[in-house]
């Protein structure tokens, strides 16, 4: 095809390849969820309906790109993890971020119906999206460890907040106060002491946020035979200790 006299706009685009070989992560997070979650009335401290469709929009995206070796969400945010050496659109951030968060965002639409069968969502949800690179399998984990931390430290602080709320009646700038400066431990006994909750039997789904990866399970064919296929599957476990790295070594290899 001949060239217009615009075509030259093009040289404006500007080059924004992730360096090679570096880890890259794309993560996503919901705009003013403070805001949605309370227009959906989604439950406090955590509703379950909105972290499995959170994972469902997850999975999707996990789907499409199999480049993606490992995500991990907690809240209204999900990290995607792409693998060193992968050349998926040459590496380009600005496609990487775009296509997570735009397939992020249209399935958790898409997939609405199936989690709130009786609650039209209200208006069309955004989520963000980043792209980081790490270096070393060591900055990985840390990364990781760092969000699987800050879903423990809101999460205790959301437990305690709600029951002052919901529990003792107090409004919700009183339960920030009371809860201002205080260390985890006081929480847990705060937790104990008034509301007989015992933190550590809280779900690992709310305290430690979903991991998804790619397993190996058996699958039954049509004619009886079974068939080891790579599926996509969800586990609410720590990441922080080795455990998790030593049972999936495969992950930092390449
Ligand atoms: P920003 O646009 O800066 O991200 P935000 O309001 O989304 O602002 P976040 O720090 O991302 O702020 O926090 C997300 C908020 O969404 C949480 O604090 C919580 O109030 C709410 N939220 C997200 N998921 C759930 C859930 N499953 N159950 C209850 N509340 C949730
Ligand atoms: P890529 O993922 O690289 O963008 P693509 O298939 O989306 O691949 P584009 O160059 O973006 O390729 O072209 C979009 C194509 O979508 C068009 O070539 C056309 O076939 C189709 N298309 C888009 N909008 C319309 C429309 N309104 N009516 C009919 N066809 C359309
Ligand atoms: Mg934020
Ligand atoms: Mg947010
Ligand atoms: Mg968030
Ligand atoms: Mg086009
Ligand atoms: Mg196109």
């Amino acid at each position: 095809m001949a060239k217009s006299k615009f075509e030259y706009v093009r040289l404006y685009e500007t080059e924004d390849k992730c360096l090679p070989n570096t880890w890259i992560i794309v993560r996503v997070d919901g705009k003013g969820f403070h805001r949605f979650s309370q227009d959906h009335s989604y439950e406090k401290p955590n509703d379950l309906r909105a972290l499995a469709l959170m994972s469902k929009a997850a999975t999707t995206v996990m789907e499409e790109f199999k480049d993606i070796c490992l995500a991990y969400g907690q809240s209204d945010e999900y990290s995607f993890v792409f693998k060193k050496e992968c050349q998926v659109y040459s590496r380009r951030g600005s496609k990487l971020a775009t296509y997570v968060s735009s397939l992020f965002a249209s399935s958790f639409v898409f997939y609405w119906p199936d989690y709130f069968p009786s609650a039209r969502s209200q208006y069309p949800p955004a989520f963000d999206g980043r792209v980081v690179l790490y270096p070393s399998d060591q900055n990985l984990r840390d990364y990781l460890s760092w969000r699987q931390a800050d879903c423990h430290i809101n999460n205790l602080y959301n437990t305690c907040f709600w029951a002052l709320v919901q529990k003792e009646g107090l409004t919700p700038s009183q339960s920030e106060e009371k809860l201002r400066g205080t260390f985890s431990g006081e929480k847990n006994e705060l937790l104990f002491s008034k509301f007989g909750i015992n933190y550590n039997n809280e779900s690992d789904l709310v305290k430690k946020g979903t991991v998804l990866i790619r397993k190996k399970v058996p699958v039954l064919l049509e004619n009886g035979e079974t068939r080891a296929k790579s599926q996509i599957v969800q586990q609410n476990i720590d990441l922080i200790g080795d455990e998790f790295w030593k049972e999936n070594e495969h992950l930092l290899k390449s």
